[in-house]
């Protein structure tokens, strides 16, 4: 009976299955997915006073970093860039463009937020999901030709600007984790201590649950289940990517909203990728980053960003984890999947 109690509750992200105090929760919807936010050390309105300010922030940066509404800070710095101009942003701009320029070599640029032309090509925002039909490849071939990549733009002081024409912006693949991690500063700064914050199966926490460590659950790409759990410790992050929460089809197949910037096709043989590290933005970047590098490449490239809890699902249901994921991951489906233990290649 506690063994269910825990999984339901799980399905949220949360266990919490003893006679602790059920710490305050609330959810709402931004970035196109449900972000909940749990605080388990302060009074209902100390922590939905707190919760509401976040819910503000996330929405004022969703309309800011919308690659492909009008209006937005990301979408001026898309157009100046289209025109070969030099812009000023703010200095939160800077810090994520760094990161994400960052971390996009360090994945040898499989994360690359530079490819927005070819997302949008795939019509992965805003396209009619019943009238859909994928690109033919003389598109997708003729926007690769062009190379967009990160280490096009220069960062001078707060002045952006871009050789290449063909790189606009899409920080759909990071902007989640760098929100996660604003939420928990902000949280910090009201004098919470432990929260957890997660953005649609991408969560960070701080402090405990009343004493022991949060635990959460991982969800299953079937997007019913919960596929494991796993014990968190004040500031990481466990976050998740996978085909399974958006993607199109057409004529039986799938095709989901990660894109291989080397062959500029959609991802098809990871369904799942979870990783576990104390930043939000780097979580959510090598999240997509080892979504695309797949089983053949993923233990490269999680040394390269630095990551050192991977855990994989290939198409075929086999999971693929390193030695030290494989230690703190409780499978919670019955029977547990095929599991493959493989380290992360050495430095
Ligand atoms: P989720 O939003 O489900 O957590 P991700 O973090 O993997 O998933 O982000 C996927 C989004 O990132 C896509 O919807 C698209 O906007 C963008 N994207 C797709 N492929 C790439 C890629 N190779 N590099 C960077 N961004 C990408
Ligand atoms: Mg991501």
């Amino acid at each position: 009976m506690i063994r269910l109690f825990c999984l339901l509750l799980l399905v949220s992200g949360l266990i919490a299955c003893d006679s602790h105090p059920t710490p305050h929760r609330e959810q709402f919807l931004v970035f196109g997915t449900v972000v909940e936010i749990t605080i388990a050390d302060a009074p209902k309105s100390k922590a939905s006073a707190a919760i509401r300010e976040i819910e503000q922030d996330f929405q004022q940066m969703h309309d800011q970093w919308h690659a492909w509404r009008a209006g937005g800070r990301l979408a001026e710095v898309n157009a100046a860039f289209a025109r070969g101009e030099t812009i000023t942003v703010d200095p939160r701009l800077t810090e994520l463009f760094s990161t994400a320029t960052d971390y996009s070599v360090k994945s040898d640029h499989l994360f690359n937020p530079a490819i927005s032309q070819l997302i949008n090509l795939w019509g992965f925002h805003g396209a009619d999901p019943a009238t859909w039909t994928p690109p033919s490849d003389e598109a997708i071939q003729a926007l690769l030709a062009k190379h967009p990549r990160m280490t096009d733009i220069q960062i001078r002081g707060a002045e952006l600007s871009c050789a290449n024409p063909a790189v606009k912006l899409d920080f759909g693949a990071v902007a989640k984790g760098y929100a996660v991690d604003l939420a928990l500063q902000k949280l910090k700064q009201s004098g919470i201590r432990d929260a957890i914050v997660n953005a649609g199966g991408n969560l960070r926490v701080i402090g405990e649950n009343h004493g022991r460590a949060w635990r959460v659950g991982i969800r299953h790409p079937n997007g019913k289940d919960v596929l494991a759990a796993v014990s968190v410790t004040d500031g990481e992050g466990v976050f998740t990517s996978g085909g399974y929460e958006r993607y199109h089809e057409y004529q039986g197949k799938r095709y989901a909203h990660i894109i291989d910037p080397r062959t500029g096709y959609p991802v098809d043989q990871t369904v799942s990728i979870t990783v576990i590290y104390p930043n939000g933005a780097i979580a959510d970047a090598a999240s997509t980053a080892l979504a695309v590098a797949g089983q053949a490449e993923w233990q490269r490239i999680a040394r390269q960003m630095g990551i050192r809890y991977v855990l994989l699902m290939d198409a075929t249901g086999t999971v693929y984890m390193n030695p030290e994921m494989a230690d703190r991951v409780e499978f919670t489906v019955n029977p547990p999947p095929p599991v493959v233990i493989q380290p992360l290649e050495p430095a």
